[in-house]
């Protein structure tokens, strides 16, 4: 729940710290997966990313040696975008859409992997410390870290986005459960269940078999790593998505309560 005081105080951010014309444009221009949208999703999205940028500090991964970057006013705005392409569609006014976000407040970039440290315990109770490169992560309750590079990459290759994929994990944790379902009504629970579990099993029989996948295999991974990665093509690729799996294109349709294929809103 927020208050009245944080939505007024949002509501004035949006036009006190509206993003200059020119600068939106020149982002847009990088993100060609939103060309066809309709204009008034468009202006939503830009008042999303508004807020976005008020309230989330997006800083370089160190301040000097060799995870440091400059991050500049085009990366942010292009990183707010693809964050906030997630809550389009989402009911209520932008005050209350982008509270979905309310949880974290930094976004961590990098100018290529970096390493993520944790600790594995294994089956006889061992812990080892892991050690590996890694382009993006996302810490519940915590910061988003994003390899840049990694982040502009998607611009040309079509179907994916390291920044969608990150910021959908968010939405999965926000009921507490990591486990590719993310926050829904009651009734729209169980069927988004079987239309992912179905369509992550198929994915993972045909990459268990080596077979060449349009989808990154990656998301055989795991389940919430599969909707991760479907997320990425629901918005990068919707035909593709919904080609392949168009039971599950329906669900996650209803859940952004947007169109991709059209670029419009629509019903849940
Ligand atoms: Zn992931």
């Amino acid at each position: 729940m927020f208050g009245w005081l944080k939505k007024k105080r949002r509501e004035r951010a949006l036009s006190a710290y509206a993003i200059p014309d020119d600068e939106w444009q020149r982002a847009l221009h990088e993100l060609p997966f939103l060309d066809h949208y309709d204009p008034k999703l468009i202006a939503r999205l830009r008042e999303l990313s508004t807020l976005f940028l008020v309230e989330k500090s997006i800083t370089s991964g160190a301040e000097e040696g060799e995870y440091a970057l400059e991050v500049t006013p085009q990366m942010r705005i292009v990183i707010a975008i693809q964050a906030c392409v997630l809550l389009l569609g989402k009911g209520g006014t932008v005050a209350d859409a982008i509270e979905d976000f309310a949880n974290f407040e930094n976004v961590v970039v990098y100018p290529g992997d970096f390493p993520q440290s944790y600790d594995y315990e294994d089956e006889y109770g061992i812990v080892h410390k892991l050690d590996e490169p890694i382009a993006g992560e996302s810490w519940e309750g915590g910061p988003v870290l994003l390899s840049w590079p990694v982040v502009e990459a998607g611009y040309i290759e079509s179907g994916m986005s390291l920044v969608v994929h990150e910021f959908a994990h968010k939405l999965d944790m926000l009921n507490g459960d990591i486990d590719g379902i993310p926050p829904l009504p009651r009734e729209q629970i169980e069927p988004f269940r079987s239309a992912i579990t179905e369509a992550y099993e198929d994915f993972c029989i045909h990459v268990d078999a080596n077979e060449a996948t349009a989808i990154d295999p990656y998301a055989a991974e795991a389940i919430d790593e599969f909707f991760a990665v479907t997320c990425e093509v629901f918005f990068e690729e919707p035909e593709l998505l919904q080609f392949e799996y168009p039971d599950y294109f329906q669900q996650l349709r209803a859940f952004f309560r947007v169109d991709p294929i059209a670029g419009t809103a629509c019903a849940a």
